[in-house]
């Protein structure tokens, strides 16, 4: 087949080792949890050991808290490095960076939660990485070269526009670059022959709504549609299901960190423990990157709100990977009251709330723009009984403490195709 023939040509000459993790990775999915944790003992004592050695940083940051790599010798010994944050990997970039002799490829943040970070990452860690996704693609019967529809931001200028042709073309993709008319349903035609859709979760969710609405002919042959990035509301299943006959699954990572979890087709998202040791503290995700030496990431918090689920916890699809419950928002986004501060977070908890006593599914977008008033923009045409209900559940968290409005039946809004859906001008 061509396009796996055009696919591997690319992949060798970028990710050489990509073959050996796919490999690895096919082999560790049947292992235990046991198995699993004697496995991440070892990368991190490895980890830690080569991050002293050769990160100016970490030996500094061990040394002043009298850390020695004696002392850990259990996964929850981990527990006495201390936790760094994204501002540490930016201010401290530099002496971070390990002394090293592989071969790197410069990695950025996509920075829309603020300052874009720039590191070097090894082959090895890119790789794996890629093998990481490969493996939750192969859950769903999907080969990476199969044909696939991409949701990513458009507006490039005519030479990245180029560039991102080469690119797509060698990974068999094709993307939206537009919703007008014409150039929509090119794209809607293509998805006819595609296997598998990628990207925003917002705009694979927009394009199902315009397929259904404007009845354009439904792609037979879709086996995955994977969101990443952004919020999946519970909402966007039911377009996406009748659009494209599967539902829609999350993979959840970050440049820094790896991928962090893949949802199985039994709709868990299993940690990759193989590359990363999550904790849950207070409620936010503290992550260790197992396979990434060059820049090495020890207990960083991310920045996401989540929920693991119980150790015990067994999935139906036989894997012992653990599972992460819920990404439940971004840490930092706060909301201002005339009085006090509040976590965004609550507007998770709201709509949840609505879903669970009342079966109201809403997609939702909230903005600040002064303190104390909040605007609430909801997609869904609202009846005056779900208006109460939302008003209520407003009510329950910010008492009197915050004016607002609900404009209901409103388009909600991406910046550079991304969606936010806490969006504060303060
Ligand atoms: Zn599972």
């Amino acid at each position: 087949m061509l396009s796996k023939f055009i696919f591997n040509m690319g992949q060798q000459l970028r990710n050489p080792s990509i073959q050996k993790w796919f490999d690895f990775l096919k082999t560790s999915e049947n292992w235990s949890i046991e198995e699993l944790e004697v496995y991440q003992l070892e990368k991190l004592k490895e980890l830690l050991s080569f991050a002293y050695e050769n990160s100016d940083f970490y030996k500094r940051l061990f040394d002043d808290h009298n850390i020695l790599l004696k002392d850990i010798q259990s996964l929850s010994d981990l527990s006495k490095i201390p936790t760094i944050e994204k501002q540490d990997l930016l201010q401290f970039n530099h002496e971070i960076h390990t002394q090293n002799t592989y071969k790197t490829l410069k990695a950025t943040t996509s920075g829309s939660s603020g300052e874009s970070l720039v590191f070097q990452r090894e082959e090895a860690t890119d790789s794996f990485n890629r093998a990481s996704i490969f493996r939750g693609y192969s859950w769903y019967d999907v080969q990476p070269w199969d044909k696939n529809g991409y949701f990513w931001g458009f507006n490039f200028s005519w030479k990245q526009k180029l560039k991102t042709k080469i690119l797509d073309v060698l990974q068999n993709r094709f993307r939206i670059f537009s919703y007008d008319k014409n150039s929509f349903e090119a794209f809607v035609n293509k998805l006819g022959t595609a296997t598998y859709l990628h990207g925003y979760s917002s705009m694979i969710y927009q394009t199902a709504k315009l397929v259904n609405e404007r009845n354009l002919a439904k792609p037979k042959h879709i086996k995955l549609v994977k969101g990443t990035s952004e919020k999946i509301f519970e909402k966007y299943q039911e377009e996406v299901k009748k659009a494209f006959g599967v539902p829609m699954v999350s993979e959840y990572g970050a440049t820094e960190s790896g991928i962090i979890a893949f949802e199985c087709p039994e709709g868990n998202m299993h940690l990759n423990m193989e590359g990363v040791l999550v904790e849950e503290i207070n409620h936010e995700i503290v992550v260790t990157n197992l396979q990434m030496k060059s820049f090495p990431i020890i207990r960083y918090k991310l920045g996401d709100y989540i929920s693991l689920e119980k150790d015990d916890y067994q999935c139906n699809c036989g894997r012992a990977h653990k599972v992460l419950k819920e990404v439940t928002g971004r840490v930092g986004s706060n909301v201002y009251g005339k009085q006090e501060i509040y976590p965004s977070l609550y507007f998770y908890y709201i709509f949840k709330n609505l879903v669970k006593t009342y079966g109201l599914k809403l997609n939702y977008q909230v903005h600040q723009s002064k303190k104390g008033f909040l605007i609430f923009t909801i997609e869904q045409q609202l009846e005056a009984q779900d208006l109460i209900y939302l008003e209520k559940e407003i009510r329950k968290y910010f008492k009197n403490d915050v004016n607002f409005e609900i404009h209901s039946n409103q388009t909600l809004l991406s910046t550079k195709g991304k969606f936010k859906s806490f969006i504060s001008k303060l």
